[in-house]
């Protein structure tokens, strides 16, 4: 790692200011949102700014609805920012498309110093230069051509409404950078050619209207996808022309699915709002993410946002790819869905009860979709928390839980036999159970008073032989929870009559 090398420049007014400037032409997927985390954590470590930017000059690739996902998935995870779109503050407007007035002042300060220039070259134009130097081996870049035209032929041609776009004359330099997780990149600008930059006077095109925008809102340090990495030099010079102080840059490494290849929809869900309907803990996303890249150094491995705002360094960040993968996140989310209390295990889960067409809520009183019968709270929050020592997502609630809100759970007869017992010891023995649990009182059916009152029978006629069929009769599954805590949730009379059903098949 060269990063031991890189220094962190503090501005002079003390201040940090980074932002996260996504486009909204696409959902706030994993790479954006893990962006955003070390954005954040690195502005609160030191006391900064968080900003969020809506990068949507591309209008006809801009949505509504994706800005909306990006605000309801950053806020999700709990990344609020300072200063944005929504939230407001000293250096707005926050979305791009609002503040053409800035950019044209810049694009008119380019054009009047030459330092930019009218394009007319058609798409066909450009793509035959392409063509031509690629035929040659050479890297494609615009030759130029436009930068020649005299005044009189610019005029003519925006008086005949030729369509153009605004191209950067750019200096043919060496740029030289730190970075600051990267460590020092040199760049050859001439091999760039005139990179288009606007759209018109009043639209700037990705570029140029970063570069305005981190000026004008005191951006400090700019920490983004490393997929950014070949636009930094075009930024510098097109600070250089300004005569803007450069920020310091930190490009963070992209994020690989588990065969290494660049992270995908195939990889991974497609919206952070997509996990969340999934049934993944904001707390799990983040400390997933803040892994992607990043690690501290000590065997810590679980760390809530807080520790992380202390712990984070941004000159930790590793340059290699940051592998995704899916297990680990489950894992996370299974730590901090165990550490849930069973109220708060409740508030979460119901939703997804709902959803799964197993719960109904009807002013503040639930019923059991599927039988109609009432379900009190208590009675609710013990299914959850029984079904909670198993959930590795909170929408794993409706098949752990199902088993108490059906009538009677069906299954196949096979499944009530322990090993090779003969059929009529599995029933012999379920007659027995059902007799010793006719004898219990209702209000003594909870889980440590029946697990002392079948010891009895088990020991006697064989743990194995009398609590599988015993279990499989109460769940009809083959994994679930133990017999004892089954019926402590339905009660004497539903556990009977399962047990009853289940000797109707034998
Ligand atoms: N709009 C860019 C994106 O969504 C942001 C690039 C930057 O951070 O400069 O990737």
């Amino acid at each position: 790692m060269s990063t031991s090398k890189q220094k962190l420049k503090i501005p002079k007014n003390k201040q940090i200011r980074v932002r996260i400037a996504p486009s909204p032409t696409g959902f706030l997927h994993i790479g954006t949102a893990r962006t955003a985390l070390f954005n954040f954590l690195f502005a609160k470590k030191h006391g900064g700014k968080f900003i969020l930017r809506i990068e949507d000059t591309d209008l006809e690739r801009s949505n509504l609805e994706f800005e909306k996902d990006i605000t309801e998935g950053l806020g999700w995870l709990g990344l609020h920012w300072d200063e944005g779109i929504n939230t407001g503050g000293n250096f707005g407007p926050y979305r791009q498309s609002e503040r053409s007035k800035i950019y044209s002042n810049y694009i008119n300060q380019l054009l009047e110093k030459e330092l930019a220039y009218h394009c007319f070259c058609s798409h066909e134009e450009l793509e035959a230069m392409k063509q031509d130097q690629l035929s040659r081996g050479e890297e494609p870049r615009y030759t130029g051509k436009c930068s020649h035209l005299s005044k009189e032929t610019v005029k003519k041609n925006l008086q005949e409404n030729k369509n153009f776009i605004l191209r950067f004359k750019m200096p043919s330099k060496k740029v030289i950078f730190q970075d600051l997780i990267r460590g020092k990149l040199e760049f050859e600008t001439g091999l760039m050619g005139d990179i288009a930059i606007a759209r018109n006077e009043k639209t700037p095109l990705y570029n140029l209207a970063a570069v305005i925008d981190d000026y004008t809102m005191q951006i400090s340090h700019v920490i983004r996808g490393e997929d950014h990495l070949s636009n930094t030099p075009k930024q510098l010079m097109l600070q250089g022309v300004f005569g803007f102080p450069e920020p310091q840059y930190a490009h963070l490494p992209l994020i690989l699915g588990p065969d290494r290849s660049k992270l995908s929809k195939r990889h991974e869900a497609v919206s952070i709002i997509e996990y969340k309907n999934e049934g993944f803990l904001p707390e799990a996303l983040i400390n997933f993410m803040a892994l992607l890249g990043w690690n501290p150094g000590t065997e810590q491995e679980f760390f809530t946002l807080n520790e992380l705002i202390e712990k984070f360094e941004l000159l930790k960040v590793q340059k290699s790819g940051a592998v995704f993968n899916i297990e680990k996140l489950k894992w996370f989310n299974t730590h901090y869905t165990h550490k849930k209390s069973p109220s708060e295990l409740m508030k979460l889960t119901i939703p997804y009860l709902i959803n799964g067409k197993l719960l109904k809520k009807k002013k503040d009183e639930y019923f059991n979709a599927k039988t109609k019968e009432k379900i009190s709270e208590k009675e609710l929050e013990k299914i959850i928390s029984l079904a909670g020592e198993r959930m590795k997502t909170l929408e794993d609630i409706t098949s752990l839980s199902k088993l108490f809100f059906v009538e009677i759970p069906d299954y196949e007869k096979e499944l009530l036999r322990w090993k090779q017992t003969d059929w009529p010891v599995i029933k012999q023995n379920l007659e027995t159970i059902k007799e010793t649990l006719n004898k219990v009182k209702s209000d003594k059916f909870t889980k440590d008073n029946l697990h002392k009152i079948l010891m009895e029978d088990s020991k006697r006629l064989g743990v194995g032989e009398t609590l599988w069929p015993l279990r499989v009769a109460l769940s009809g599954l083959k994994a679930s929870p133990g017999p004892h805590e089954i019926m402590d949730v339905l009660g004497k009379e539903k556990s009977i009559k399962r047990i009853e059903y289940a000797l109707s098949k034998l």
